[in-house]
């Protein structure tokens, strides 16, 4: 049962850490479930299946834009997305400035940093980060830094994802006292899934991101 799982992770996560429900590739009536539940962070991972579900849901929901973006299909989110958390390029930040500037409105984002040892395309090098937040910070009014966002590894191995999530905190609190100092906004840091969440806490998490421990297993 959706609001049993809802509840287990609600009574186990501080009360500072904001649950996002992933619901990507889940049905509508999943949601829904979770919803009379009382959730109402949902994430997902691409933008056609947000917008469609967010049509046929309560206006009350925050929609968490959690996968990688293209930049093409901003537009679509622009009016509705609550926070984009994958936010690694100039290109993006510039698309996402101006489709909030059409929709008269302030986006919030995170920039993603890259901590896991796997091959992937996405998220900064931590040499890259500073500079992209500092143009995020002065170059685009109408987009909002809230924090950083990462994923750890795919392993069991809790000594690797420890580090892994240590080093983005670190990453986050060079920013939330250099850069981003004295601004109340700076305040997430979006690490932790299903499998790993509970270290992901133990390190500073304030937003974990959690699918298959809610909604069962994806195909
Ligand atoms: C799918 C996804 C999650 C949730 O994964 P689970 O292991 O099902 O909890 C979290 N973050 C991102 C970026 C994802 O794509």
């Amino acid at each position: 049962m959706i609001a049993d799982q809802l509840k287990k992770l609600k009574d186990e996560l501080p009360e500072s850490v904001t649950l996002v429900a992933v619901s990507k590739t889940k049905p509508l009536a999943m949601l829904e479930e979770a919803y009379a539940a009382g959730q109402r962070d949902f994430g997902e991972n691409r933008i056609p299946e947000m917008v469609e579900k967010s049509a046929a849901l309560p206006d009350d929901i925050h929609w968490h834009m959690i996968g990688h973006v293209q930049t093409n299909k901003v537009k679509h989110m622009a009016p509705f997305v609550h926070l984009i958390h994958a936010v690694d390029s100039h290109r993006l930040l510039e698309e996402i400035n101006k489709q909030a500037a059409r929709n008269e409105r302030v986006i919030d984002i995170l920039i993603q940093l890259r901590i896991a040892q796997e091959e992937t395309k996405y998220g900064l090098l931590e040499k890259d980060l500073m500079l992209l937040a500092e143009q995020a910070k002065t170059e685009f009014p109408h987009v909002r830094v809230r924090g950083l966002m990462g994923m750890a590894t795919y392993t069991q191995n809790t000594i690797q994802l420890r580090n892994e999530f240590r080093r983005l905190k670190k990453a986050w609190n060079r920013l939330a006292n250099g850069l981003y100092g004295g601004s109340k906004d700076f305040d997430i840091l979006s690490m932790g899934m299903s499998g790993d969440y509970y270290i992901a806490i133990d390190e500073g998490s304030t937003m974990v991101r959690i699918g298959s421990a809610i909604f069962g297993a994806r195909d």
